[in-house]
């Protein structure tokens, strides 16, 4: 009985930890510092690769019930986050060093756990037994990440994220914008931006020839981000910045992602000069996303840009249009909501490379494939989460989301298991949704002797 996790990360850690909490031991097999990636620094554990903060820590935002959901399950990047916290209001932030090194020394004085200083080049043999899980993160190895194809199958693994903004529905002026989906099929298929395929329910932003030339004008002189050198002018050609678009030439756009063919502004009664179309994102319906408007141009900029469109003058973003090196799979095709590969069910995804984005989720995931790898090393049969409680719902989000629009997501509210009888009050809702979800949490423990951190199984 044994467990092998890939990736040393935030989820590959996360995983080794609970798998020796309950008595199986562990080889953890992490490639730094022998094989360093783009963006680590260190060689140590669970190193964050950029920001320190691991957001909101309150109940009234669904990261900080995720968080509270761990810290009931035992998270060990929890403990180590609590112990290395630094002040930054209601958000929990890390002194990083400190949160790496107690992953680090942990893991690395735990009796059960053997740490691997290797680059695994391919996935190794998996049994019930001796369950795999593999945590390699959005800097997979080449070498991994072709093998990892060759498992799910090409066309199920991305390499590249180009994310569009996302915007809150209600900061969206609707006397401006038009519900229509586009006549018939566009003359694109869906692809994997998501642009229109006739099917969906759209908001559209119509905009004039003057609109349009103030737009274009200000999106070309708007400030790019600076990415890391292992993503530059790498595109895929179907999933093109729209500032990249926009240098081809002043119509590019027109015949992309704003065309206006086969929307009629009620308004007008004409088709517009240019359109942006905007994508319930949502389960709840209060994010929308602006569908192949991905982008990195710089987040100031940015929104000052995307607020030139009709109808978002004032919108908020939930979160800014990106792209960066992420090597992840299409959850909805590949995954359980265990966490097992649906066709090699001893095989387990977690973190980034399984579909989610964020550092928590990331070690979410890992937690609950640390549980689910360990249950199947004693014997026991790997367990969902309740869909009511945020780390059900993001695993019923990376296992049942529509693959054909598949983008990696945040933990929200959105994508939890309404309420039956919602408050009127978004805040109240907020907390009735997270005390919903710790409720049914202590019971699935309760009636889970599985899910109990004790190594005298
Ligand atoms: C540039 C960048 C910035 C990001 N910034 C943020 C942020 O600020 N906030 C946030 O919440 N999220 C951020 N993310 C997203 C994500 O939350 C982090 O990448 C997070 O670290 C993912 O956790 P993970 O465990 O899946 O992967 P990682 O933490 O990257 O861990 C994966 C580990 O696997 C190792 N590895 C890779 N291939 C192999 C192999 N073949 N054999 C052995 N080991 C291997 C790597 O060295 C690494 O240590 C960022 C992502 C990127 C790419």
């Amino acid at each position: 009985m044994a467990v092998r996790i890939i990736g040393g990360g935030l989820a590959g850690s996360e995983a080794a930890w609970q798998c020796a909490a309950r008595g199986v031991p562990v080889t953890l097999y992490e490639m730094r510092p022998v094989r360093p990636t783009a963006v680590h620094k260190t060689d140590r554990l669970a190193e964050l690769v950029c920001s320190n903060s691991f957001r909101g820590d309150k109940l009234d935002n669904a990261v900080g019930l995720l968080k509270e959901e761990m810290r009931r399950l035992g998270s060990l990047v929890m403990r180590a986050a609590d112990a290395s916290r630094v002040p930054a209001g209601a958000a929990l932030a890390v002194d990083r060093e400190r949160f790496a090194e107690v992953i680090t020394n942990t893991l690395a004085n735990h009796r059960l756990v053997t740490i691997v200083r290797e680059e695994v080049r391919a996935i190794p043999e998996s049994s019930a037994r001796e369950p795999v899980i593999v945590a390699t993160g959005p800097l997979t190895s080449d070498a991994l990440s072709a093998d990892l194809a060759r498992i799910v199958g090409g066309e199920h693994l991305y390499f590249y994220d180009a994310i569009s903004p996302i915007v809150l529905a209600e900061t969206i002026d609707r006397s401006k914008v038009f519900r229509q989906s586009r006549w018939g099929r566009s003359l694109r298929a869906a692809d994997a931006c998501g642009v229109d395929d006739g099917q969906g329910d759209y908001l559209n932003c119509p905009m004039t020839r003057e609109e349009y030339a103030a737009f274009y004008d200000a999106l070309v002189h708007a400030e790019s981000a600076t990415v890391h050198d292992f993503d530059k002018e790498r595109f895929f050609e179907g999933c093109l910045p729209i500032e990249v678009m926009a240098h081809r030439g002043v119509d590019t756009l027109r015949f992309g992602p704003m065309k206006p063919v086969g929307l009629i502004d009620p308004l007008t009664g004409r088709e517009p000069y240019a359109a942006v179309q905007l994508r319930q994102d949502n389960l709840a319906g209060d994010h929308y996303s602006l569908v192949g408007f991905q982008t990195q141009i710089k987040w100031g900029d940015q929104a000052r840009v995307l607020r030139l469109i009709p109808g978002l003058e004032a919108a908020e973003f939930v979160r800014f249009g990106m792209v960066h090196r992420n090597t992840y799979v299409n959850g909805p095709t590949v995954l359980a909501e265990t966490w097992q590969v649906r066709a090699q069910p001893t095989l387990f995804f977690a973190g980034q490379m399984s579909g989610v984005e964020g550092y928590v989720e990331s070690a979410a995931s890992g937690l609950l494939a640390g549980i689910n790898a360990a249950s199947l090393a004693h014997g026991d049969a790997p367990m969902a989460m309740p869909r009511t409680t945020a780390m059900g719902a993001l695993a019923f989000y990376v296992s049942h989301a529509n693959p054909a629009h598949y983008e990696p997501s945040n933990i929200t509210f959105g994508i939890m298991e309404p309420l039956s009888r919602p408050p009127r009050s978004k805040q109240a809702r907020k907390i009735a949704l997270s005390e919903r979800a710790l409720a049914d949490l202590d019971r699935w423990i309760a009636t889970h002797p599985e899910s109990a951190t004790t190594a005298a199984r």
